[in-house]
């Protein structure tokens, strides 16, 4: 299917982890396809703001749970569901450093939830998975076919096997019980309803340059990312929805640039005074970060269409409205 036409293939779709930056634009992209949307979410990591605009829209109801116990499958009501977007797990080294045993049970027990309601209504399944399972990677840039360079007792490794065994399970499940489910592995996503004060790049960035204050790039911010703005992401995401691929699929952006060129450019655009300070790099921080894209670009024909400075004077204009400019400056 093509997702800039006005249908979908499904007719209900659970999104876990709805609440968040991710998932929340999610929702709203399938409500404009005509989709009914679950959004079921702890505000572990979320907010109540991302979903806010959401409330009135017909076929759009928020279930408060953690996905991690089952009793979130009986909170569900009326299925059969046609989709499972199962993105619940704090995603900021922030936040799952401050949850270290709850992002290990939602990328096994909650996995294997979200798993058991694709299983029960034949839905589609797609785990967002993450680059973070290549490690501080020594093959560049990185295929799907590479198996990482992962610590799994540092202090990332919460998060990296966490979703390592989510994609070990959602793998067992499909060849274990014919359960149609797929893996996105996605890379640095960016935009619109990042929280002010996640640790992320790009809004930290953007949020001290407003502020006036330091940038502060870790080490001498000569380590890589590769940006993709959540709109060129969202629709990476529901073209593999819509497949019945199984392989784990790469979803991001091509620009490698460095922290520091990052840091750089949201001064110059904001037109900040801020200048950058460095900090101490975090242990077993990726020095290189790339995805090789050939696989989703064969499969789905998907690339990214938003260049990352156009993206980041997006994410700049989120940050100035007032109602986001006020609780940035408050928490
Ligand atoms: P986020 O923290 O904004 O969103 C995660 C959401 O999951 C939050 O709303 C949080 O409250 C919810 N959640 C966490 N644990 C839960 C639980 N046990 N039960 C119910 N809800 C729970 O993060 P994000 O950037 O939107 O990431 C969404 C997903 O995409 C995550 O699985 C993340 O690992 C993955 N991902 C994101 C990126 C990125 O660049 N943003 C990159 C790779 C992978």
């Amino acid at each position: 299917m093509s997702t800039s036409t006005s249908t979908a293939p499904w007719r209900r779709a659970v999104v876990t982890g709805g609440a968040g930056f991710l998932g929340s634009h999610l929702c709203e992209r399938l409500l404009d396809l005509g989709v009914e949307v679950v959004c079921v979410d702890n505000f572990a990591s979320g907010a109540e703001a991302n979903i806010a605009h959401l409330d009135d829209r017909a076929g759009f109801r928020l279930v408060r749970h953690d996905v991690s116990a089952p009793e979130w499958l009986n909170a569900l009501g009326d299925g059969p569901y046609g989709l499972v977007l199962h993105f619940a797990c704090p995603a900021s080294p922030a936040d799952y450093l401050r949850l270290p045993l709850e992002t290990l049970d939602v990328g096994s027990a909650g996995t294997r939830n979200a798993l058991a309601l694709a299983h029960r209504d034949g839905a589609r399944l797609l785990l967002a998975s993450t680059s973070e399972v290549y490690g501080d990677p020594l093959v560049h840039p990185q295929r799907e076919d590479y198996w990482g360079n992962v610590n799994p007792v540092g202090p990332r490794s919460v998060y990296d096997e966490s979703k390592r065994f989510a994609e070990a399970l959602v793998t067992a499940h499909a060849g274990a019980k014919g359960t149609d489910a797929g893996i996105v592995r996605l890379f640095n996503t960016y935009g619109p309803r990042m929280r002010a004060h996640d640790g992320r790049a790009v809004p930290t960035f953007v949020c001290q340059a407003l502020a006036g204050e330091p940038l502060t790039v870790a080490g001498d911010g000569s380590q890589t990312r590769s940006l993709c703005y959540v709109d060129d992401t969202v629709e990476g995401i529901l073209l593999v929805a819509a497949s019945r691929s199984v392989r784990p699929v790469n979803i991001g952006g091509t620009d490698e640039v460095t922290v520091r060129e990052i840091a750089e450019r949201v001064i110059e655009l904001t037109g900040s005074r801020s200048r950058l300070t460095f900090v101490e790099r975090p242990v077993d921080d990726p020095a290189r970060r790339r995805p090789d894209t050939t696989l989703v670009r064969e499969l789905f024909g998907w690339e990214p269409h938003v260049p990352w400075p156009e993206g980041i004077k997006r994410t700049i204009a989120h940050f100035e409205t007032p109602t986001v400019a006020g609780a940035r400056r408050t928490s």
